[in-house]
């Protein structure tokens, strides 16, 4: 491993990538769990000698049911990995980082669905142009200059677009690598490129009733136009997660929970846990400038949010209840701060949600000064919600 610089990514021997934030600590992302960590600052150097496999033991015993899943340790001996502030949440005050944990590329603005409730929709189907080979080239450069932990490559479907491998290709070894889909082309020829590139995949899926998840996530009007054979958007979704298994690429779901699908959380989590997710990631629906109506529909005003938000921590409880184990780690984001995320438009342009989506820099859209970043986004709760501290409240 080079050597370690403030800010800079690198991946240790034992395949996790880390970041040193000076006044943070250690930020660590592990491509078998998907899930990231911060370390504390005095702890780094006897973590990085364990994650880089000068030593075999890590400080303490929490570093190695948290980082040392599927390398160090099975997930089963793992339990549930709660702490995400490691050694221990209670030692911590609230993280802030100065420059992006991670970020989302929407690669394409292209989808094979049309979900009523779609956060991107404001950048998809043409409202932006779709990059050409060269752009995706500036892009991946103008991402990888904030050294951000993880990308997450997203759309729009990131498996309609023609520069899919070239992105991959781009990022690889230079950050950590997530996958976003709804699973509806996925083919094997993905598996073999997501094997030999480390690539976490998450897969959408908000409900194990076909009828339920084809309401929500029903399959977009050009495909329905065009006789082509329609599948459940339930059926491709199970059938990605299948083809995950079978090919051992870690992987999670995730659920958009509204007031539709809500009751079927307990079942869901079941048979994830089941399948062999390593996660499950349960986002409340974000309110964004094109699905205003929709959400007024699915959630209701501030109270409606708030009486929605303990509904869903109610649920993921009872789930915990009837299970009986914390093997699969759940990881609920309320959405309550949209412009906690950085997203990259089709178009290169870097943005955030904030009742529509806005530019971080307006005088440099495609390369925002750092200085500015986080005037609009919000650096607190980005930093809260890929640290999964809401889940605290579970
Ligand atoms: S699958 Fe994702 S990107 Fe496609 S329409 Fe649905 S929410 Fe939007």
């Amino acid at each position: 491993m080079a050597r370690l610089k403030a800010y800079s990514v690198l991946q240790t021997k034992s395949g996790l990538f880390i970041r040193k934030d000076p006044g943070l600590g250690l930020l660590v992302f592990s491509p078998y769990s998907g899930l990231i960590f911060a370390c504390k600052e005095s702890d780094t150097i006897p973590v990085v000698n364990w994650l880089d496999k000068k030593t075999q033991n890590p400080p303490t015993h929490e570093y190695l049911k948290s980082l040392g899943i599927d390398w160090a340790i099975s997930t089963e001996e793992a339990k549930y990995p709660k702490e995400h502030l490691l050694p221990n949440s209670d030692r911590w005050s609230v993280p802030n980082a100065q420059k992006p944990i991670l970020i989302n590329w929407l690669i394409t603005g292209n989808c094979p669905l049309e979900c009523k409730y779609c956060y991107a929709e404001d950048l998809m189907r043409g409202k932006r142009k779709e990059p050409n080979e060269s752009e995706i080239c500036r892009i991946a450069k103008s991402i990888l200059s904030y050294n951000p932990l993880v990308v997450v490559l997203t759309g729009g479907d990131p498996l309609v677009s023609l520069h899919l491998n070239l992105a991959i290709q781009l990022l690889y070894k230079k950050t950590g690598l997530i996958l976003d889909t709804c699973g509806y082309t996925f083919a094997d020829k993905h598996l073999k490129l997501f094997k030999k590139y480390g690539v976490f995949v998450r897969i959408s899926l908000d409900s194990e009733i076909p009828r339920r998840n084809d309401k929500l996530r029903p399959v977009g009007q050009k495909r329905t136009n065009h006789n082509q054979k329609i599948l459940s958007t339930t059926e491709s979704a199970v059938s990605a997660l299948n083809k995950c298994i079978r090919g051992h690429i870690p992987f999670a779901v995730q659920t958009v929970s509204t007031t539709l699908n809500r009751s079927d959380i307990p079942s869901l989590g079941d048979k994830l846990y089941r399948m062999g997710a390593k996660y499950w990631r349960i986002l409340v629906v974000t309110p964004t400038g094109s699905n205003k109506e929709y959400y007024k529909q699915l959630i209701g005003d501030k109270r409606g949010q708030r009486r929605f938000w303990d509904i869903i921590l109610k649920q993921v409880r009872s789930y915990y209840g009837n299970n009986g184990n914390r093997d699969m780690p759940v990881e609920v984001t309320p959405n309550s701060h949209p412009n906690a995320v950085i997203l990259v438009a089709p178009d290169g342009v870097f943005c955030t949600e904030y009742k529509e989506k806005v530019l971080l820099d307006d005088k440099v859209p495609k390369k925002p000064r750092l200085s500015v970043m986080f005037d609009k986004a919000n650096r607190q709760t980005h930093a809260e919600r890929y640290l999964n501290l809401f889940s605290d409240k579970l």
